[in-house]
């Protein structure tokens, strides 16, 4: 057998070994729930990913909810996109950013009743998908009771999926989100003076 003959049996045998590997465990992977996604970190692409799994789900026809906690003051390309969805509702707090408002009562009076269209989606089972954005700033300003959403989001119909972004998710979402994903800012454009952009950004 030549050199380069034998290189091409042994990456064969390499790639068989692998794909037998990868069958067994999307056969032992057998279990179909609702799960939690949480999304957290300092680098961009939470939100956005939280609406890259509302695509897939439309793509099935899926009935998704997302509600958006702190922001939706500025307008943004896909809340243009997401009114015009037959099977999207959405909820905005609409109070910008706790340093723009810089009333906490306002601030935590806005998030309970925010929260409490939250809770009218997590507990309807025909949502398939709620998207929770920035609700981890929700618990470590302490505008709402921990306790209190995760057993929301606990006793939720089996089926329904969530998920959530913010930056600092608190060590108990983690403990009971079922994936969990941390962005790294590298870099971010903003940095170098560059403007939020349309289509990127917002
Ligand atoms: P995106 O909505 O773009 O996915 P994100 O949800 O990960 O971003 P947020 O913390 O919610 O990030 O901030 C939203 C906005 O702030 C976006 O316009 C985003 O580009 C910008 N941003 C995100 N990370 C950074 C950063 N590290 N420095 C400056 N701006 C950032
Ligand atoms: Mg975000």
């Amino acid at each position: 057998m030549s050199e380069d003959q034998s290189k091409d049996a042994s990456y064969k045998q390499r790639m068989q070994r692998k794909k037998a590997h990868i069958d067994s465990r999307i056969e032992e992977a057998n279990i179909d729930k609702g799960i939690i996604v949480l999304l957290t970190g300092n680098g961009k692409g939470k939100s956005s990913s939280a609406l890259g799994m509302v695509c897939r789900a439309l793509g099935y026809d899926m009935k998704v909810a997302i509600v958006k906690f702190l922001k939706g003051v500025q307008d943004t390309g896909e809340d243009a996109f997401l009114v015009k969805q037959p099977n999207v509702q959405t909820v905005f707090m609409k109070t910008g950013f706790t340093w723009d408002t810089q009333d906490k009562e306002y601030d935590t009076a806005m998030a309970v009743k925010t929260w409490s269209k939250a809770q009218a989606y997590l507990t309807d089972e025909s949502i398939d998908l709620v998207v929770l954005d920035e609700l981890t700033y929700m618990i470590s300003y302490k505008y709402l009771d921990e306790s209190m959403i995760l057993n929301t989001l606990n006793n939720r119909p089996k089926d329904q999926h969530v998920v959530i972004t913010g930056r600092a998710a608190s060590d108990t979402l983690i403990q009971i989100a079922d994936t969990v994903s941390e962005v790294k800012d590298i870099k971010h454009a903003f940095r170098e003076n560059i403007k939020a952009q349309k289509g990127i950004d917002l």
